[in-house]
């Protein structure tokens, strides 16, 4: 059987060489005698992989000092509620920056903790990131929410945005960890899952300005609260342990090929080739979104025009399917075609996805 090319937005690939590297050790980690997934996460052997792919995490995204990495569960999904939980302190409300789906359901989950406020008004299609003068923020905000990469739509923040002094921004870096650098001036919360450009599903990062840990509201449950994390070290309870040692894994791999700014250029090099297509294709192929704020990392295009044909998409996805290429059918709620190209997706593959688009379009309009 044939490896197939995965462009799936998450559970996404994982390095090759990371995947041999975990089945050599699958049975027997080290000269432990045990499987990692038998391991006490309280063991010594397994507090070292925490704090290894910590300082890991710390050195490769260059996390200042003033800010903990906690290992927690839930997903991106739970911070979307740890978040309000742990920021609201004695502010009523906060402001959510709301360009896609992951931004719209933090949003819709922190309403039901504070009094969670849109800063741009609500249109569809979402397209673009409307433009500063368009935004209403409160200076009295408990924090300004962005997602740094809408995975469905596409829509990526290649800065961050501009918050109001004494507002801490929090991002949402779920798909975009480590595919460029990242700066953290003015964040206070940057978060992720790490199904995407980090590993496995089952660990969710949480990178935390330390003054920021300690407020969480009564009610907040102990798995979501910042303050629990970092005391206990990450495993107040038995944290993802096999899912930890596969972002350690990807981590060296990271370090290995050159770290976030070799990744930012070869994304780059891998996302422009598809856009090039795209741009170059009379609208056969078509994406919706604003050229300043495409993302490196999900590319969601239609076949057929700018509304999409259905059979021309359907069809594509079959080429695409006896290539061996698979992942690349849109979200359903927006339809068409996406092409998720994380770290571990290769120029190689990339080109072989470019390959195929040219041969459609050429095939289709003869
Ligand atoms: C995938 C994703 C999520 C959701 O992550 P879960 O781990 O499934 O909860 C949140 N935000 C973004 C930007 C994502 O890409």
């Amino acid at each position: 059987m044939t490896k197939k090319i995965n462009f799936g937005a998450g559970p996404a690939k994982i390095p090759e060489e990371v995947m041999e590297k975990a089945a050599s050790e699958f049975i027997h980690f080290g000269n432990t005698g045990v499987s990692i997934l038998e391991m006490s996460h309280r063991s010594a052997d397994f507090t070292a992989i925490i704090e290894e792919t910590k300082a890991l995490l710390r050195d490769l995204m260059q996390i200042p000092d003033n800010y903990e990495v906690l290992f927690m569960h839930g997903g991106g999904t739970g911070q979307f509620a740890a978040v309000p939980l742990n920021l609201k302190r004695d502010k009523t409300s906060a402001d959510y920056l709301v360009t896609g789906s992951w931004s719209d359901k933090a949003f819709k989950e922190a309403q039901k903790y504070l009094d969670a406020k849109r800063v741009t008004p609500a249109v569809k299609p979402i397209t673009r990131v409307p433009p500063e003068n368009e935004w209403t923020r409160d200076p009295d905000a408990a924090y300004l929410y962005y997602c740094a990469n809408e995975t469905i739509h596409g829509i990526e923040f290649f800065k961050a945005p501009e918050t109001l002094p004494g507002v801490p921004l929090v991002a949402d870096i779920s798909s975009t960890f480590l595919s460029r650098p990242f700066d953290f001036t003015n964040h206070g919360v940057v978060l992720g899952g790490t199904q995407k450009n980090l590993g496995a599903a089952g660990l969710t990062v949480a990178i935390v300005r330390k003054d920021l840990i300690g407020h969480e509201l009564q009610i907040t449950p102990s798995v979501l609260s910042y303050k629990i994390a970092h005391d206990n070290n990450s495993v107040y309870n038995t944290p993802s342990v096999y899912s930890i040692y596969i972002t350690n894994l990807v981590l060296k791999w990271i370090k290995e090929k050159g770290g976030a700014e070799r990744f930012a250029q070869m994304n780059q090099e891998k996302a422009s080739l598809i856009y090039s297509i795209i741009d170059d294709s009379n609208d056969f192929f078509y994406c919706p979104i604003d050229k300043e704020h495409r993302s490196l990392m999900n590319i969601p295009f239609r076949i057929g025009g700018s509304n999409g044909d259905d059979k021309l998409e359907k069809e594509f996805l079959v080429r695409a399917t006896e290539k061996k290429m698979i992942g690349l059918k849109g979200h359903r709620s927006v339809g068409g075609i996406r092409a998720s190209l994380y770290n571990a997706i290769t120029l190689d593959e990339t080109k072989e996805l470019a390959e195929l688009m040219k041969e459609f379009q050429k095939e289709k309009q003869q």
